[in-house]
This record gives structure tokens, sequence and C-alpha cells, in this order.
């Protein structure tokens, strides 16, 4: 099979070009071809000589993704179904906001880590996206002209994106580098569902990025019970992996809470998560709304108490926002397009 160019890194790609006796500066046309102007095919990248297309295209291609599904939101959000080269499938998400435009990528096929409250949890793991995989997304949804261009990444769609590390890191830099896709590193986001030893070796990658924490709760007991690998890996162990965390000057790291009713939205759940969070000392909390659609025996918390949720963690100092869901009419949360679409296939 054909090594696609978006695999490759920068250094990668010099030395494929020297190895086909071809000036160094071919291997900038390349990337440029693969990484700014979103070519699919070798046979488009009309600056290099038929003859290095040739040569490139006996080993090489620049092929993109499929778009198995494209179902568009009533608020903008656009999600894709796209295909793999090896009949797997998985989802991006495109999200128009005021002033953003944001991709929502996944890492992976499936998920090991079976969070209570997400579609792609229930549906198992099948592969690690690689960093082609992983980049590709972003390309098509710029190759789609009813989606404005991307401003934004965030690494919060199918997978855990610390789960795949090898993958999601050059990706990363090759997302962050004018030399690549050249999103500035406050416009990227990894989330992750809270992998200690995995969040220390992110620090040593030095990316220019955000990091958000999947933390829901600080009540051991509650947070196991919604996402199971907090078993392994507690609140206390987590909080000190993030405490530890380098960050940019003026950046924090945000934690995503998702409220349920009557679950992890009283009065002692935030006072656990402010003590938690204690010694984290740049920190913002997300308040995402639910989208129910994913696990109907989990309920959304009702609005007066997410307000009064925020209002206890702000009275201790964290910053604190609610986020709205966006595309729920299109099951824009994670794994559930490709669920529907798995349903509909099998009838
Ligand atoms: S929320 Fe993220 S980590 Fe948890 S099951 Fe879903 S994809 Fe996996």
């Amino acid at each position: 099979m054909k090594v696609n160019l978006r695999d490759l890194s920068f250094s990668e790609l010099d030395s494929l070009v020297a190895s086909l006796g071809e000036p160094a500066f071919r291997s900038k046309q390349i990337r440029d071809w693969v990484h700014s102007k979103n070519a699919v095919s070798v046979e488009s990248m009309t600056n290099l000589s038929k003859q290095l297309r040739e040569k490139l295209s006996a080993t090489h291609c620049a092929d993109g993704l499929a778009t198995l599904k494209k179902t568009v939101s009533r608020d903008g959000t656009i999600k894709y179904l796209f295909g793999l080269k090896d009949g797997l499938s998985v989802e991006t998400v495109y999200i128009p906001e005021e002033g953003r435009k944001t991709v929502c990528v996944s890492s992976q096929v499936g998920c090991k880590f079976s969070c209570a409250f997400c579609a792609t949890g229930g549906m198992g793991f099948s592969r690690n996206l690689t960093q082609g995989e992983i980049l590709g997304q972003v390309t098509e949804v710029r190759r789609d002209k009813s989606a404005g261009d991307p401003t934004n990444v965030v690494f919060m769609g199918m997978g855990e994106p610390l789960d795949n590390l090898g993958a999601v890191i050059p990706a990363v830099a090759i997302l962050n580098s004018p030399d690549g896709f050249n999103i500035g590193g406050r416009r990227i986001t990894v989330s992750t569902v809270g992998l200690p030893e995995q969040i220390n070796k992110l620090a040593s990658a030095g990316l220019n990025m955000n990091l958000a924490v999947s933390l829901h709760s600080a009540d051991d007991k509650i947070r196991s019970s919604l996402l199971p690998i907090n078993k392994k890996y507690p609140v206390a162990t987590l909080a000190a992996a993030c405490a530890n965390y380098p960050l940019k000057h003026g950046r924090k790291i945000t934690f995503e809470v998702i409220l349920f009713d009557g679950v992890n939205d009283s009065a002692e759940d935030s006072a656990k998560m402010i003590k938690a969070l204690h010694r984290v000392k740049s920190k913002k909390v997300n308040l995402i709304r639910f989208n129910p659609v994913s696990n109907p025996a989990l309920k959304p918390s009702p609005p007066g108490k997410v307000n009064a949720f925020k209002t206890s963690l702000e009275n201790a100092g964290i910053d604190c926002t609610i986020r709205i869901s966006k595309g729920e009419d299109i099951s824009a949360a994670c794994g559930q397009l490709k669920a529907d679409f798995s349903k509909k296939s099998a009838e």
C-alpha cells in the first residue's frame, strides 16, 4: 500500500525528496500542497515536475478521507462520518461560533475508556488513527465549501488522544507549525479523560497547545461511576499531574464538567471540586450542557443548579463558563452519528 504524504514528518519528507534526487525546496512545495493547499492527489501538485510526480506516485499518495455521511444542524454545526482505507470510519464535527470556527477531530476508531455518558465508549476500540488520518479530518473540512475555513482544532471527538500520543503529538506539531496548518497554539486543544502518566509525557513534548481534562466530579465514587478510568487514576493523582503540567504564560488548564441531575451537581460536589483543584494554579472550569441522547439514564442538571454550581466555583476564585451544546438536532455528541450510521447500515 502507498504511504500517505500526510503521515510523514517534515524531516521524513526531506529525506524522501533527497532520496528521489530532488533539491530540498521540493519538500517545502509538497508540504504546502498537503497541509496548506489541501491537495488530495500527487497529480494535482502542479508546480512539481511531471517526472517527480510520477516518481512520487509510485510509492506515495495524498488521498483524502471519504465522506460517508454529512449532516448539517439548524445552528450550522456539521457532522461528518469519514471512511478510512481499511473500511473503518470516524466522526468529525465542524462548529461555527461567533469569532471562531472549530473542527472537533477524532484520534481513535472507538475508545477503550467506556465513559458512562459517551456513545463512543459503548462501541469498543478498533485502532489508533495515524497522524495523516487526524490531519486529514481538518483537510476535508477545509475542502468542504459549505464549512468556513477552520480557525480552531479540538481533540474531543472519538477516542482518547492521550492513548494515541504517537500520532497526536506530531499531528499537533504540524497543525501548529507555520510550515503546516499554521493554527496558533491557543487555538488547538487536546482533551483527555485524565491519564496522569500520559499528561506527563505530553508535557515533555513541549507542544504549543491547550490542555483540557474531563473532570465531571471530584468525588472518587461518583467520578468512577462516570469515568471508569478513575478507579485506576483517582482524582488526587490526576490533580497532581495537572498541578505539575507546565503552562505557557497566561494559559490555563480547562476542566470539563457535565452536570447530571442528582448525580454530581450538589453544593457538596462543587465544594469537593474547589478543594481538589486547589493545587492547580491556573485553571478554568467549563460546565457543559449534557446531550441526553447518549445515555437516557442520565439527565441534564436543571439550569438553576448549573448556575448555583457556577456561582460557588466563582466565589472560590475559579474562572467558570457554561457551554451550550451545539448540533443537538444532528446527534453531534461524540460517537452518535457513527452509532446511527451503523444501525441504519445493519437494517
Ligand atoms: S468520553 Fe472520550 S474517553 Fe470517554 S469513552 Fe468517550 S471518547 Fe472515550
